[in-house]
């Protein structure tokens, strides 16, 4: 293996920073990852429904969501997460950080934007004196387009995990859970993730003859 760029992989379980990791392997980055320890660091910031874990919104209509915050916005995650992975990165000596940021995800949060990863990747610079960049891939895709992203990837759809809430089955009525199952329906295939419901699978491949 000749000179691969060493990066650092923001891997949260999700299909979207799975696609990521993915697609960074399939670059020649190599990718480190597995920083556990900062949801630790997350679960000490109050007041947002994801990290307490309590009255997670379902059954939401999100055809009508509009450019708005969401309740399940962790206050300033990324700009924490960032931080610690940069800190990690440069100790690694990676000079890239990759995660799964994405169009869809920008609308609602908005420390998931282009211009917010943009911003950290100038002060990043700043406070390193090194060329660090934020190499975000998935940044103009919408949650389809992540879908079949991943499959052409190889990506192990099946291991990864959408659901806000920690039950053993996602419960397909959750913001994260609908966007998913309507992702997979679009493309017309089968989420082999198993749901508390049943979804309507009829015009859908199943996943697993897709040769993945
Ligand atoms: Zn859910």
């Amino acid at each position: 293996m000749v000179s691969q760029k060493r990066a650092l992989v923001l891997l949260s379980g999700g299909l979207d920073s799975v696609t990521a990791l993915a697609w960074a392997q399939q670059q020649g980055y190599f990718a480190h990852y597995g920083l556990s320890h900062q949801v630790a660091t997350l679960s000490a910031i109050s007041g947002s429904r994801l990290t307490d874990l309590g009255d997670i919104p379902q059954g939401r209509d999100l055809s009508s969501l509009s450019e708005t915050i969401a309740p399940t916005y962790v206050p300033n995650r990324n700009m924490i997460l960032l931080a610690y992975a940069a800190a990690h990165a440069l100790l690694g000596d990676a000079m890239h950080l990759i995660g799964g940021w994405n169009a869809a995800d920008a609308l609602n949060y908005p420390d998931c934007r282009d211009s917010f990863l943009a911003s950290v990747e100038q002060t990043l610079r700043l406070a390193t004196l090194r060329e660090f960049t934020i190499v975000r891939p998935l940044i103009h895709d919408d949650k389809p387009a992540i879908v079949r992203r991943a499959l052409a990837l190889h990506a192990p759809i099946h291991l990864t995990w959408t659901c806000y809430l920690g039950e053993a089955l996602a419960c397909g009525k959750c913001d994260a859970c609908q966007l998913r199952i309507k992702a997979f329906q679009e493309v017309g295939v089968i989420d082999p993730v198993p749901y508390a419901i049943t979804i309507d699978w009829s015009q859908c491949r199943p996943y697993s003859e897709l040769n993945v």
